[in-house]
C-alpha cells in the first residue's frame, strides 16, 4: 500500500520541481538602480533629495524585493543561472561626497549591499568627491568600488584611441585595486556611452559594462551593456519607479543590432529611426500590448510582430543628435502587476565630431 501511494506522490513531486523551475525559468529578471548625487543642492538631473531617497529605500522594503551585491547578479548572469525577480542592486556612479555622508548612512542602518562606480583620478579630499579613506570605509560596510574610467571620459565621443580606452580602463581599474584591495572587473560607461568597439574592448580584457539606460536583467542580457534604471531627477518619483524595480527581463534568443552609433548601421532609412530586430526564445506577455516609446517622439509605438517570437521596432521619424532610447514594456501575464522592461540605446553623433572620429579609431 504504501508502496502504491509512495509512486503518485513521487510523480507528483517531480512535477512540481519541474513547474516550479520552469516557472523560475520564466521570471528571471533582477533590477539595478542609479543614483548619482543624494542632495538638495546638486543638480536636479542628476539628484534625488535625501528624503527622496529614503522614500526609494522604504517603497524597495515595503514591495519585499531584497537588496543584493551587484556582483551577486552579475555573478549568476555570468554562469547562465536564472536570477531571482525579487533582487535589486542599488548603484552610485562618480563617487559623490554626498553618498558618503547622506546615503551611505541610510544603507548602513538597514544593513544592505551597495555599489560605487569612481573615477579614481577623481577620488581626492574634496567637498564633491570622495576620498580613498572614505572608500575605504563603504567597503567596511557592505560597499562594492567599480570602475567608471580614470576621469570620467567619455568612451565614444571623447577622442581616444583604442589604446587609449584599454589604458585607462585597465589603469582605473588596478588603482582602485591599489587603494581598496577590490578589483570587481566591472565598468559603468560615463554617460551610459558605448558602442560595439568599446564593448569589444572591455570583453577582451574580461570586463562587465553598465549602460544607464532603462530596463530589467536577466541571463540572456549582453554582459557588456547591462541596463539600469536611472532613479534621480525626473525618474524620482517614487510612484514610476515602482513599476520599474519591480520590473522583468525580457529573455533574449538575440538581438540586432547591438552597435548603437547610427553611423555605423548599414542599410539605414534616413525617413525613420533604424530598425530594432528582437528575437525572444519565449514569452509570458500579449503581443498586442507591447508598446514602445522613442526619445524626443511621440509614443507609443507598436512593433511589427515577424513571428510568434520575433518583433522589429524603428523610430517613425529620423532620430534626434546625441542619445535616443527605443524603452519597450509589456505586462506579464502570469505576474499581474508586473512590466516587462528594455531599451535599446542609439547614439547620433555630430557631424563634425564624427569625421574625427573615423580619423583616430585603429
Ligand atoms: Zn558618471
Amino acid at each position: 500500500m504504501i508502496r502504491l501511494l509512495l509512486k503518485p506522490i513521487s510523480v507528483l513531486l517531480m512535477l512540481t520541481t519541474m513547474t516550479s523551475l520552469l516557472w523560475h525559468q520564466s521570471v528571471s529578471a533582477a533590477t539595478v538602480v542609479l543614483y548619482h548625487h543624494v542632495s538638495e543642492t546638486t543638480p536636479k538631473s542628476t539628484s534625488v533629495s535625501p528624503q527622496q531617497f529614503a522614500e526609494h529605500l522604504a517603497m524597495i522594503e515595503e514591495l519585499g524585493l531584497e537588496v543584493v551585491p551587484l556582483t551577486q547578479i552579475v555573478d549568476a548572469i555570468k554562469a547562465n543561472k536564472p536570477v531571482n525577480p525579487n533582487w535589486i542592486a542599488i548603484t552610485f556612479d562618480d563617487g559623490f561626497r554626498n553618498v558618503y555622508d547622506t546615503a551611505f548612512p541610510m544603507l548602513k542602518e538597514k544593513n544592505w549591499p551597495f555599489t560605487v562606480f569612481v573615477n579614481p583620478l577623481m577620488v581626492k579630499p574634496s567637498k564633491l568627491y570622495m576620498d580613498w579613506s572614505q572608500l575605504k570605509t563603504l567597503t567596511e560596510h557592505g560597499g562594492d568600488i567599480m570602475n567608471h574610467t580614470l576621469e570620467h571620459e567619455n568612451l565614444v565621443q571623447g577622442g581616444l584611441t583604442n589604446k587609449q580606452i584599454e589604458t585607462n580602463i585597465l589603469v582605473a581599474e588596478e588603482m582602485i585595486k591599489e587603494q581598496l584591495g577590490q578589483n570587481h572587473k566591472m565598468v559603468a560607461y560615463p554617460f551610459g556611452e558605448y558602442s560595439d568597439n568599446i564593448k569589444a574592448i572591455l570583453g577582451k580584457n574580461g570586463f562587465v559594462g553598465f549602460a544607464q539606460h532603462s530596463g530589467a536583467i536577466n541571463e540572456t542580457s549582453d554582459l557588456l551593456a547591462l541596463t539600469r534604471f536611472p532613479a534621480n531627477g525626473i525618474y524620482a518619483n517614487p510612484k514610476t519607479l515602482k513599476n520599474k524595480i519591480k520590473s522583468l527581463a525580457f529573455d533574449f534568443e538575440n538581438q540586432s543590432p547591438t552597435e548603437t552609433l547610427v553611423r555605423n548601421i548599414e542599410k539605414i532609412d534616413t525617413e525613420q529611426g533604424p530598425l530594432w530586430r528582437v528575437k525572444l526564445k519565449g514569452k509570458d506577455f500579449y503581443q498586442s500590448q507591447l508598446a514602445c516609446f522613442i526619445t524626443g517622439q511621440s509614443g507609443p509605438v507598436k512593433p511589427t510582430w515577424i513571428s510568434d517570437l520575433e518583433f522589429e521596432i524603428a523610430a517613425p521619424k529620423s532620430l534626434q543628435t546625441g542619445r535616443v532610447k527605443y524603452n519597450c514594456t509589456a505586462p506579464s501575464i502570469k505576474n499581474s502587476g508586473r512590466f516587462y522592461w528594455t531599451s535599446k540605446l542609439w547614439i547620433t553623433l555630430p557631424d563634425d565630431l564624427s569625421s574625427e572620429l573615423n580619423e583616430e579609431s585603429e
